[in-house]
């Protein structure tokens, strides 16, 4: 039996906006479980709806196969860390960290010491006696984690917590939680519209859009195995190239590219004859120049981006826009024509009008 069910979850808010659509999703013990999506797609709705800071409308949620729709927060295990990192603004580092524990009547010597465990695990060893005015964002966004996992729980819910942070901040913050994690052992439900936080912290990512999930999977299933265009469109950066065509005896055009996709296709391509398809690539799956079993395209160079490990080349395959992601010692030049071979087994073909992989 899974720690967490979520079975047919839903959530309708007082005004009758359906936020939540049949969410079903089993975790284990101990997994560090990711919602992504973009905003407004009900992420924030289902951690609050977990967590009891928001009413389940239908559907069941279970905690160690027990019901817990009508529990309170503070009946379910679990601690929360939010983006806005809520500290008391009028307490020490050690008094916001202490606070939980003050309240739960615990005795003083035994919270010094979890105080000064969970400050040391931090780094916040040295910023005890200061108030949360005096630290930086990662800083304060530490006492708001280490406040959370003071607490021992269970289940440890976090909504957008790296989201006030610079970029070299979160990349830090990023492996300290995932650090953390591995240390507590505790199951862990992280909200983020960042599909790199994602990728890099998830065992299992759930992707959201509109209320409804899409997949639910390793990071590596959504990168390789997406089930429809807005997953492949949403996990890889820059995202993966798509291109809308028609199959005419097998083959499709883009530009002046005529590309025999028929071994794709396979036993469904009399399914599609005649039918619009999505074409899709992923920038860094393509190889310049001609390539065996690949598909040819000639495109021409409109920009491209020097980023140091890679360049980034946008490509004009005359009226469809692309961009590539090749080694910076191969960066073409601006306004030439290249030609470049995408790998049969790179190529992502779906349905025009479903969107979903075919
Ligand atoms: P973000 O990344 O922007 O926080 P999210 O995926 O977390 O987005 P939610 O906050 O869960 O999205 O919101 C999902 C949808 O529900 C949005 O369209 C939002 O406007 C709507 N919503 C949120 N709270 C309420 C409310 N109290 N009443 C009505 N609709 C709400």
């Amino acid at each position: 039996m899974a720690y967490l069910s979520l079975k047919d979850i839903n959530k309708i808010y007082p005004n009758g906006f359906h936020a939540v659509h049949d969410f079903n999703l089993e975790i284990e013990k101990g997994e560090f479980i990711v919602f992504v999506g973009p905003s407004g797609c009900g992420k924030s709705t289902t951690l609050r709806m977990i967590a009891g800071l928001e009413d389940i409308s239908k559907g069941d949620f279970l905690i160690d196969g027990v019901r817990a729709n009508e529990k309170g927060p503070r009946d379910r295990g679990v601690a929360m860390v939010f983006q806005s990192y809520a500290l008391y603004p009028q307490m020490t580092v050690y008094d916001n960290l202490a606070f939980g524990l003050t309240l739960q009547g615990i005795d003083e010597d035994i919270i010094e010491k979890k105080v000064k465990n969970v400050a040391s695990i931090l780094g916040l060893t040295d910023y005890l006696d200061r108030l949360p005015k005096a630290l930086s964002g990662g800083q304060r966004q530490r006492v708001a984690v280490g406040r959370a996992i003071i607490r021992k729980v269970g289940i440890f819910l976090m909504d957008e917590p790296l989201s006030n942070l610079d970029a070299k901040q979160r990349v830090t913050m990023r492996s300290e939680i995932t650090d953390i994690h591995q240390k507590t052992g505790s199951t862990t439900i992280y909200v983020t519209h960042d599909q790199t936080e994602a990728m890099t912290m998830a065992d299992r990512i759930v992707v959201m859009k509109e209320g409804y999930i899409q997949q639910v999977g390793t990071p590596y299933d959504l990168y390789f195995n997406p089930v429809n265009v807005f997953v492949a469109g949403f996990i890889g950066e820059p995202p993966m190239n798509f291109v809308r065509a028609v199959v005419k005896k097998g083959k499709i055009t883009i530009g002046k590219n005529t590309l025999d996709i028929s071994s794709k296709l396979g036993d469904k391509a009399t399914k599609y004859e005649g039918k619009e398809i999505v074409f899709g690539f992923r920038p860094e799956a393509i190889v310049l120049g001609e390539s065996s079993d690949s598909l040819l395209i000639k495109a021409s160079v409109e920009l491209t981006e020097l980023l140091g490990d890679n360049t980034n080349v946008y490509v004009d395959i005359q009226g469809e826009r692309a961009i590539l992601k090749v080694n910076p010692h191969d960066t073409p030049e601006m306004d030439s024509d290249i030609s470049f071979s995408i790998p049969m087994e790179s190529v992502y073909l779906f349905d025009g009008e479903t969107e979903k992989r075919i």
